[in-house]
């Protein structure tokens, strides 16, 4: 068997890992000159969207041996809406390093790895799908799925961010839903350190939302987010993305080809999360490659979770800054404790259940 894996990011390289520790070896193609080539960036893992598991760091460890070491878990939730506030107290997730970073998840990935790979080079699909066996698509977006014709779009969205500098308590991240920063969409400050952070407003493209208004929008939370804190907060490197695709792919495998990550259709609409699928995408494409599972199989519960988060996310799209207020007001206190506390129950399976025949209705 020859199997190539285009992409060396979180699915490629848990693919590379669990099939070089089987005895295969695989050809790993990356378009960038080095692992992680990209900005530096805090991102999350919560809890709540990853039920029945509840500690995703130790699930990946102990049921697949890969070590990933987060820079420190979330112990506190801030979420703030127009007037309205709530903090929950609970072990929430975890929060990581992406890029271009020492401890960042592609680095920890890297260290793990033995196989080399082959830096700057994006080989076309039709020639890599002529010479190996198996191909695993790992490239971090649609594109490829798109253009095989096996991607259905979503929505789209963009996200400006920044990181800054200044004194925060790494064990909380805090959330704004509010109009005014992010329509339909959320602004976050996520640290990633006890002095550096993320502030982030991310949104999905609406015909009436300029690149200005996504400026506007930024430096609009990025203000509130100095006067809250009480300090003044430095820029020192900045990200901006549009367009990105949200959607999933129709068939998680054609052939001998394997859509992994983000060509699977990892992010979840919702709240844009996608890592933790990403990461079990890459893991169980080589399951089948090796012979232990069907990926098809496999990923079913993913794909199901894709669904529900899509309902969540026409929800989240269709709320006021009123109704925000209110709901948000609600997760102050016992109920937000009981919501996010670790449990087998799965409140937001439950809730999109309900939501699915209130979305289909407007
Ligand atoms: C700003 C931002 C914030 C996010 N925050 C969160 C968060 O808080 N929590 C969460 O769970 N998820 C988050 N996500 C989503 C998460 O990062 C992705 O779902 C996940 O990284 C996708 O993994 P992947 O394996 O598909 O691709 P990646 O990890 O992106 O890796 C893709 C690799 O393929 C390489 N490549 C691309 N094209 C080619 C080609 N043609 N040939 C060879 N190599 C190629 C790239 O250079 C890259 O190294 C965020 C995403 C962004 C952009």
């Amino acid at each position: 068997m020859k199997v190539a894996i285009m992409g060396a990011g979180l699915s490629g390289l848990t693919c590379a890992i669990v099939l070089e520790r089987n005895g295969l070896k695989p050809t790993i193609y990356e378009k960038m000159g080095q692992v992680g080539d990209r900005f530096i960036n805090a991102e999350a893992f919560m809890s709540i969207l990853n039920r029945p598991i509840h500690d995703v760091i130790r699930y990946i460890t102990e049921e697949f041996h890969i070590d990933l070491k987060p820079v420190s878990h979330i112990a506190k939730l801030n979420i703030h809406t127009e007037n309205s506030h709530a903090k929950i107290e609970e072990h929430i997730g975890f929060i990581n390093i992406r890029g271009r970073h020492q401890f960042s998840f592609e680095m920890q990935l890297l260290e793990q790895l033995k196989s080399d790979i082959h830096f700057n080079s994006s080989p076309p699909y039709d020639e890599i799908s002529k010479e190996f066996s198996h191909v695993v698509l790992a490239t971090g977006d649609s594109a490829d799925a798109l253009q095989l014709h096996n991607y259905r779009k979503n929505l789209s969205v963009s996200l400006k961010g920044a990181t800054v500098r200044g004194e925060f308590d790494r064990y909380t991240a805090t959330v704004w839903l509010n109009h005014n920063y992010a329509p339909k969409g959320y602004g976050y400050i996520l640290p990633f350190s006890e002095h550096e952070a993320n502030l982030v407003t991310a949104h999905p493209n609406l015909s009436t939302v300029t690149e200005e208004d996504q400026q506007k929008y930024w430096d609009a939370l990025y203000q509130t987010v100095q006067t809250q804190t009480n300090q003044s907060l430095p820029v020192t490197d900045q990200f901006q993305i549009t367009n990105f695709v949200i959607g999933s792919c129709i068939h998680p495998r054609i052939g001998n080809t394997f859509f992994t990550g983000n060509n699977f259709g990892a992010i979840m609409p919702f709240i844009g999360f996608g890592q933790f699928v990403s990461i079990l995408t890459g893991i169980y494409a080589a399951y089948d490659i090796l012979g232990y599972g069907s990926y098809e199989e496999l990923t079913k519960p993913l794909r199901k979770s894709y669904e529900r988060s899509l309902v969540l996310r026409q929800v989240m799209e269709s709320l006021s800054n009123n109704q925000y207020d209110h709901i948000v007001s609600m997760l102050n206190g016992k109920l937000g404790k009981r919501i996010f506390k670790p449990s087998n129950q799965d409140p937001l399976k439950y809730l999109s259940y309900f939501l699915r025949f209130f979305v289909r209705r407007s």
